[in-house]
């Protein structure tokens, strides 16, 4: 294999330096490996827009609560390094645990206040090892576009919200969610379900769906009467295990009870011992019309 990896962190901000110099681009796509081709969608966005293109591996165990899946997390580095060599990455970062925290975990960062909703509030300190090691990758790659998938909605919020609070000369691009033919969101976690469970596993995309539909096309604008339509799609699956299906908006994801304008639907669940998250964006119908033609008007 002739794609160059690294481990040491002061190298891959000295060949990403020297990139930039010579008046490239540089588009970074922060993964903790087990890479599909939801990971590889943001790797071509990345290669179209920037002349080099950084993938780092890294499964960080500052985002894992302890009773979290860390240990069983799937590891794939091999077939990881073929498809970033297929899709035209330059260079892999693969650090060690202690490259990234040589002195522990003293210095880090507090996600801001948007970290402490949905997610946060179910995995108490995540979003602060998301910062934290992404401020990192930040700081290490300098002056870049970072891709992030809408797959993980909050945290790319998280994200964009951290990156603009500290002042890092970072782009964040929001890149859609890919999704299997049947609308299973891709995610590293799926290789750990089992047929049944892979089976049960779409009753998240079948009630975002259900429930864009119901906003989108029946003009449903009671919130609650949505959430109940998720809840009760995910309900009737058994071994689905619901952690929340709210209605919230866009950007700050504060829980909303009228839906006028945009929002975005996130679901949360429990398949066997796997935890899936997946989201939809939704439209009113009543602002249909208006937001196509806004979107029209724009191109
Ligand atoms: P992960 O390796 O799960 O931490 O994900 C790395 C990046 O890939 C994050 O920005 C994710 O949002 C993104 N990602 C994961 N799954 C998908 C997907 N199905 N579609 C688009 N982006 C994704």
């Amino acid at each position: 294999m002739s794609i160059e990896v690294l481990e040491s962190a002061a190298a891959v901000a000295e060949k990403i330096d020297r990139e930039r110099l010579s008046g490239k681009a540089i588009g970074l796509v922060p993964t903790m490996g087990a890479l599909h081709e939801g990971h590889a969608s943001l790797i071509a966005r990345a290669a179209d827009e920037c002349g080099f293109v950084v993938v780092s591996i890294f499964v960080n165990p500052t985002q894992f609560g302890p009773s979290e899946d860390f240990d069983v997390y799937p590891r794939t580095f091999e077939a990881d390094l073929e498809l970033c060599e297929s899709h035209g990455v330059d260079l892999v970062f693969a650090p060690t645990a202690g490259e990234l925290y040589p002195f522990g975990t003293r210095s880090v960062v507090k996600a801001p206040e948007i970290a402490d909703l949905l997610e946060g509030s179910g995995r108490p300190g995540h979003f602060d090892g998301v910062a934290t090691v992404v401020s990192k990758l930040f700081a290490i790659a300098g002056r870049c576009n970072a891709y992030f998938g809408a797959k993980d909605y909050q945290q790319l919020q998280v994200v964009k919200a951290m990156a603009k609070e500290l002042c890092f000369p970072v782009e964040i691009v929001e890149c859609e969610t890919v999704r299997e033919s049947d609308g299973l969101a891709l995610s590293s976690r799926n290789r750990r379900l089992d047929i049944g469970q892979r089976a049960a596993a779409l009753s998240l995309s079948a009630a975002l769906s259900t429930a864009k539909d119901a906003i989108e096309v029946l003009g449903e604008t009671s919130a609650a009467e949505v959430e109940r339509i998720m809840i009760d799609i995910l309900h009737s699956v058994e071994g689905v295990e619901v952690e929340y299906a709210v209605v919230a908006d866009l950007v700050s994801l504060q829980h909303i009870d009228s839906i006028s304008d945009e929002v975005r639907l996130l679901v949360a669940a429990k398949v066997g011992n796997v935890r899936l998250i997946d989201n939809v964006g939704a439209i009113p119908s009543l602002r249909h019309g208006e937001a196509l033609r806004e979107k029209v008007v724009a191109q």
